[in-house]
């Protein structure tokens, strides 16, 4: 259909896909505390349709085209906020074809529906996985690219699309390449909920809670100070406020850019599950096991140009108060058994 033929409706609204996913939900919680009109598309795949608490909520694959023109043809939309895809980096490693297909070709179908109905402005979820192996500790935005994995490939890839797409006049976008997003929503009413889990903070937690008997930790000959691996985690509202400003950002300027998301402090497996213990009162059995093929041994993030560009200023940088948030969802998930 062209533009010029199409009706739209009243409202302008964000179309937030993957909106039922881990960061997609939580962002979906802050942009409806700001009263924005949101629609939400997820294909419930790896999502949960409890975590969808507002918005307009339609099921189905981004692949889809048609699918997309009713989504497009149905609400205003003004501006694009993009989660969904497959994210496991072992899982990628098994099945690239399946993580390119689902996660290149669903942005492919996205940018031509925004073009077609002439909406500009994309704020991307990507990935600190887009580095690969860190040239330098702090990493920054212009370092080299180079991932060890299909996953991190896929968001390169799609990188890529939208930097072409912009010099093309079609989008303009703002790429965040996250760290280790961790926590939850303060409520506990939505955290991390992913199946299978293979993030280390759920993992702490859920033996904290017993319904793990240990935690593995994935090698302790690494070149760090107590020998295991160090990361930079970052509050899961703390994500959600970036793409929020992110998108005010875009809706000023159109300037496009890359943005690194972290709290630029390291903490190592060992930190973690000591503070875990501290948070939680309980006892947290440890293993040690093999070192996780394609784990770098830091990857701590330099987050100055999010500062400084973006206005971002992270509320929940504490790696208590991540966990404790943390905690509080997993103790909320196991009581009401919420899936
Ligand atoms: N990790 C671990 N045991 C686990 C899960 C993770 O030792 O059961 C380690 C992993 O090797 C990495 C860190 O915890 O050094 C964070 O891993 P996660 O999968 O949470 O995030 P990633 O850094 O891979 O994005």
């Amino acid at each position: 259909m062209e533009q010029e033929n199409y009706h739209r409706g009243d409202k302008m609204a964000i179309l937030v896909t993957g909106g039922a996913g881990y960061i997609g939900s939580h962002t979906l919680m802050a942009l409806l505390d700001r009263n924005e009109e949101v629609i939400v598309i997820d294909d419930l795949s790896k999502g949960h349709e409890y975590a969808v608490k507002g918005g307009k909520f339609y099921c189905g694959d981004l692949r889809d085209e048609d699918f997309l023109d009713t989504v497009f043809q149905q609400n205003e939309i003004e501006d694009v906020i993009h989660f969904a895809a497959y994210s496991l980096v072992g899982e990628s490693m098994k099945d690239p074809i399946a993580y390119y297909n689902n996660n290149v070709k669903g942005t492919i179908t996205l940018l031509h529906c925004m073009k077609k109905y002439g909406v500009k402005n994309i704020v991307f979820s990507s990935t600190a996985a887009v580095y690969g192996e860190p040239e330098h500790i702090p990493i920054l935005e212009e370092d080299n690219t180079n991932p060890t994995n299909p996953y991190g490939e896929s968001k390169l890839a799609i990188e890529r699309l939208l930097k072409w797409s912009n010099n093309a006049g079609d989008i303009n976008y703002i790429a965040l390449r996250y760290f280790n997003a961790a926590g939850a929503h303060e409520s506990g009413s939505i955290g991390e909920d992913h199946d299978p889990e293979t993030h280390l903070i759920p993992i702490i937690l859920e033996t904290a809670l017993g319904i793990r008997e240990k935690i593995i930790i994935f090698g302790d000959d690494y070149d760090t100070p107590d020998g295991t691996c160090i990361r930079d985690y970052i509050h899961v509202m703390d994500i959600a406020q970036a793409h929020i400003l992110a998108l005010d950002k875009l809706r000023r300027q159109g300037r496009s850019g890359i943005y690194n998301l972290g709290n630029g402090a390291g903490f190592s497996v060992r930190e973690v599950i000591e503070k875990a213990k501290e948070v939680t009162g309980r006892n947290i059995p440890v293993e040690i096991g093999d070192r996780r093929p394609g784990d770098p041994a830091i990857l701590v993030a330099s987050s100055e140009k999010a500062k400084e560009e973006l206005n971002w200023n992270p509320k929940y940088g504490d790696l208590g108060k991540i966990i404790e948030d943390a905690w509080k969802w997993h103790r909320t998930k196991i009581s009401s058994d919420i899936n």
